[in-house]
């Protein structure tokens, strides 16, 4: 914390809803142990050991902490094969809060994008969406069909403070569709908030539009509602009319405007594994529950035990709570103001789940081919022991067509913020080793990729300096 000063509070701050009970040590390092474990790790901040790790924003994926409450769930799990009341649980908190009239459950987000990407996708169609995800992407690419990036063009200026930058261009989707005709089109894929642009909140205002759009072509919206309640507290903030809505009352609403959703429960809803298709339409939902039990497990638990379901269920509820998602997104603005105020260049508006640093404009010496995020995320690691990730050239992947590596506007090191986990103590650390890093930004050097896996690079390439 801040040492005292002598001057006078100017201001009445809030904290945290939640007090600690459990407490989890994490390990300090040297920088010469530092630098020889980045060096094993190829450079790759996925291939680091936890142990090796002092603050891990790596993801805010499955990495949250489970509340008192989620914990006594989990000892009430029914670990039947079929029938498990956790499922029941589960089923009726997604009908409450989400509103979708069928449950499939899912081992993560990724089980759910495979078996609505089978279920709709026939080779050649194209799907539009508030720019890509790379599982949501390649799942996509995999059954067939191609990604098409219809988000406003502000998306892609790091710098640009629209307050959704995770909009549609409507007139971009319009064309989109017309190109390819409605029937190529089995549905539009929608982020709230947009993970890859920086945790950047859609609006209610713009949803209603792309609805009123596809509905006309007879074309499904699909949500990616992996932070739908982080996206809510955006339109809560920001869009008029909604300031006394309450965060479920917003989710409830986006969800109505949609045809079914896919979810990480790893994200928004607290819990360290789990995920789930929520549907309305009677025919695919049968379609679904038939292929989750090719590939994910019966349709009354579809790869998780009977406990996660149940921390999934209370995790949604207390995902909701208008006083968490306060914190939750406060913790990350705390952040993120810091780093604006020091001159670090950073993606504006801080987004719900991170902050994500301009890697391009932080290191303007190393070329787009040297991975230039990839380069700072080991390079901060090295600093302090803070892990983070790419998002950049070596997340976007190569084409499928081509071949040929993809460089996106954005190249980002992302600090993701897990939920309840960290203290402002730990925010200021991370603040001050960007600032280090930063200020002796001519010594980063750039990458050379020496092992590149086939999908989903990121995970598993090695680098060496070059
Ligand atoms: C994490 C994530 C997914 C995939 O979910 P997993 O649980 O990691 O399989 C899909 N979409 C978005 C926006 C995500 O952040």
């Amino acid at each position: 914390m801040n040492p005292p000063t002598k001057a006078v509070p100017t201001r009445r701050s809030w904290a945290e809803p939640f007090r600690i009970k459990v407490v989890e040590p994490v390990h300090t390092s040297t920088r010469e142990q530092r630098d020889r474990a980045i060096a094993a790790a190829g450079y790759n901040t996925f291939l680091l050991r936890s142990e090796d790790v002092y603050i891990d924003l790596l993801t805010d994926s499955g990495t949250s902490a489970m509340s008192d409450w989620q914990w006594a769930g989990m000892m009430l799990g029914d670990e039947a094969y079929a029938g498990s009341r956790n499922f029941y649980h589960l089923e009726e908190t997604v009908q409450k809060h989400y509103g979708y009239r069928y449950v499939v459950p899912t081992h993560q987000g990724r089980g759910a994008e495979h078996i609505l990407s089978r279920a709709l996708i026939k080779p050649g169609d194209v799907i539009p969406g508030n720019m890509y995800f790379t599982t949501t992407r390649l799942h996509q690419e995999l059954a067939g069909g191609r990604f098409v990036d219809v988000v406003i063009p502000q998306a892609h200026d790091p710098g640009d403070e629209h307050p959704f930058k995770g909009n549609v261009d409507l007139e971009k989707l319009c064309t989109v569709i017309g190109e390819a005709g409605a029937a190529q089109v089995p549905y539009v894929s929608i982020a709230g908030t947009v993970n890859m642009a920086g945790g950047q909140p859609i609006s209610l205002e713009n949803l209603k539009a792309v609805r009123e759009l596809t509905a006309r072509h007879g074309i499904r919206v699909i949500l990616d509602a992996t932070r739908l309640a982080e996206n809510a507290y955006f339109i809560q903030q920001r869009e008029e009319g909604y300031s006394h809505c309450s965060i479920a009352a917003i989710v409830k609403e986006m969800c109505s405007l949609s045809d079914g959703c896919t979810m990480s429960a790893k994200k928004d809803a607290l819990v360290n594994i789990g995920g789930f298709l929520g549907l309305n339409d009677p025919a695919l939902y049968d379609e679904a529950s038939n292929l989750v039990v090719v590939y994910e497990g019966l349709h009354t638990y579809g790869g998780m035990a009977g406990r996660d379901m149940e921390a999934v269920a209370r995790g949604i509820e207390e995902s909701l709570h208008d006083d968490h998602i306060r914190a939750r997104v406060g913790q990350v603005l705390y952040l993120g103001d810091m780093l604006r105020d020091w001159g670090i260049p950073i993606v504006l508006p801080v987004g719900g789940h991170g902050v994500f640093l301009d890697a391009r404009a932080m290191l303007p010496h190393i070329p787009r081919e040297q991975y230039p995020a990839q380069a700072l995320a080991a390079a901060l690691y090295a600093d302090s022991g803070v892990r983070s990730m790419e998002r950049g050239a070596v997340s976007a992947g190569r084409d499928p067509t081509t071949g040929d590596e993809r460089f996106p506007s954005l190249e980002l090191v992302r600090l993701t913020i897990p939920r309840r986990v960290y203290t402002q103590a730990h925010m200021d650390v991370v603040g001050e080793s960007v600032y280090y890093v930063f200020r002796e930004r001519e010594r980063v050097r750039g990458l050379r990729m020496t092992y590149e896996p086939r999908y989903l690079r990121f995970f598993q390439a090695r680098f060496e300096p070059a």
